[in-house]
């Protein structure tokens, strides 16, 4: 069995999903503009959008009848591509920040440490060229800041 399922349904458009099977084809729709972080894996679906805007004959209105062939764009999706609400580029934006905020929770005594060294060599090297005693000021005031 392969039934298609509608996925999304707007006033225009209505989204149809079922599985991919062989003789479908193999390039997901989303290849040439996947994202490094998430590019394409094996195909497992294919899509369905069918235009549902209504007949353009006066008085007809219907949205599919004799008139208007119903038109059907099919695109292949891989597994890393399914269609969901968020775009794949929104996705791994996401798992990126959730990745980053676990480590660091972690390994919160380094993350700090790091953060500390960071910011006195910033400070540092902003005030290179200043006087010596404009460093040590700059330089004793930020220690203060962080003790
Ligand atoms: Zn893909």
């Amino acid at each position: 069995m392969n039934t298609e399922t509608v996925l999304q349904e707007t006033d225009r458009v209505r989204i149809l999903i079922r599985s991919w099977q062989p003789g479908d084809g193999l390039i997901c729709a989303h290849a040439k503009r996947a994202p490094r972080e998430m590019p394409c894996g094996k195909p497992v679906a294919v899509t369905i959008t069918e235009d549902l805007d209504p007949c353009w004959r006066a008085g007809c209105g219907t949205r599919a009848c004799a008139h208007r062939p119903k038109s059907r764009h099919r695109r292949i999706v891989c597994a890393n591509h399914i269609p969901t609400l968020a775009s794949p580029g929104e996705v791994t934006a996401g798992a990126r920040k959730t990745a980053t905020e676990r480590l660091i929770v972690a390994h919160w005594d380094e993350w700090q440490k790091y953060l500390d060294e960071e910011t006195a060599q910033a400070v540092a090297k902003r005030f290179e060229f200043a006087d010596p005693e404009i460093q040590r000021l700059v330089m004793g005031a930020a220690e203060d800041c962080d003790a």
